[in-house]
């Protein structure tokens, strides 16, 4: 099949992959506790996508043009025997890059059978290392010194440089961001400051809770001074810096103040195999349905270039009073 464009002309060429709804952390900004409490209900393993469904759909995702994949969720380690699934993933032809977001938590154990199976790069969250605050965000008493052994272990088996993701929001970790900084320079992991962002309905976002980017790349250049590293390819999301001494980069994550839809080539499956096009869609397409009624290979590339062909989304771009009365779907479910 031909690689697929949407209405703006995107190519379809990420996908990231839910492959658990739950998750072990209850993030203020994710999964705030009084909703994601005892009596929230998750997906039930049959809803739930096999590797098998999910390693079948790749294949067809790459036929539409992916090349990059990305494991989430929820927290993907806690799919059981994950690395099986990495394994099958790597084996699709066309897939050129696996990677996972994590927060970190249980990566010290699987680092290295991840690495052996073929997974490429981590990307993992921690958004303090002051305890109280690091607590306060997780929601869970985590303390940061164990996500900094996951990103050591990840480091030791081959899957860096890591990039380490801070949600940032106001009152609440803005205080943790040089201490940050300073940690992670001159380590070769690569910090990435990330703005607050309105996703899901659960999370009470307020535009005054967002740091803009360009003040957490002053504060940060007013300590050590930073130069613009231009970007490296198409869709990255990220504003690159570089220290000027020599320190190493940051990446800037400006989804609120500066969006980047026009350049948007990620599509995302939710762990119950519906396809969104948008981190801010309402809607996803189900492609479990077809898949276990029997569809065949071509009929779901054709369904998954329908899709992505009749795609128009720029909700960054729009963010408006009106866009944002409609129910959305959470991050935790549809993968960050
Ligand atoms: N549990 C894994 C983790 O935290 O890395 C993977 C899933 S998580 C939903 C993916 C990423 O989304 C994380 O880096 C998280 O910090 C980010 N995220 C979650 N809610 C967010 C929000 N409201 N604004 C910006 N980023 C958010
Ligand atoms: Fe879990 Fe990741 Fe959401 Fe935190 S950001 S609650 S770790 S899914
Ligand atoms: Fe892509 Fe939607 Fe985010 Fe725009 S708002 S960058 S289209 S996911």
């Amino acid at each position: 099949m031909e690689p697929v464009t949407d209405t703006f002309a995107r190519p379809l060429h990420d996908l990231r992959i839910s492959v658990t709804d739950r998750c072990n952390f209850r993030c203020v900004y994710c999964m705030p506790k009084e909703v994601f409490g005892h009596d929230f209900e998750f997906l039930r393993r049959s809803q739930i996508l096999t590797f098998e469904e999910i390693e079948r759909l790749a294949r067809m995702f790459a036929g539409a043009g992916v090349r990059k994949l990305r494991l989430t969720g929820g927290e993907p380690l806690l799919r059981r025997d994950l690395e099986r699934l990495v394994a099958m993933l790597a084996a699709v032809p066309g897939i050129e890059d696996i990677a996972m977001t994590t927060n970190g938590v249980l990566l010290a154990r699987k680092a290295q059978a991840l690495a052996d199976a073929g997974l490429h790069r981590v990307t993992v969250s921690l958004d303090s290392l002051d305890d109280d605050v690091f607590a306060a965000v997780n929601d869970v008493g985590v303390p940061a010194a164990r996500v900094l052994e996951g990103i050591e272990a990840a480091a030791a088996a081959g899957l860096g440089p890591v990039k380490v993701n801070m949600v940032v929001k106001r009152g609440l970790n803005d205080t943790s961001i040089l201490e940050m900084a300073g940690h992670f320079r001159g380590t070769g992991h690569v910090l990435r400051l990330i703005e607050y962002m309105d996703v899901g309905a659960s999370n009470g976002w307020r535009l005054d809770d967002v740091v803009p980017a360009a003040e957490m790349v002053a504060a940060i250049g007013a300590e050590w001074p930073l130069e613009p590293v231009e970007s490296a390819y198409r869709g990255e999301v990220a504003n690159r810096y570089r220290y000027r001494d020599g320190g190493g980069e940051i990446g800037v994550i400006a989804s609120v103040t500066q969006p980047f839809c026009r350049d948007c080539t990620r599509a995302r499956l939710s762990a119950d195999g519906r396809l969104y096009t948008c981190l801010f869609a309402n809607v996803g397409r189900d492609l479990r349905g077809p898949l276990r009624a029997g569809a065949s290979d071509a009929d779901l590339e054709a369904l998954i270039g329908r899709i992505w062909g009749r795609r128009g989304d720029r909700y960054s771009e729009l963010r408006t009073a009106e866009t944002r009365e409609s129910p959305r779907v959470e991050m935790s479910y549809i993968g960050g």
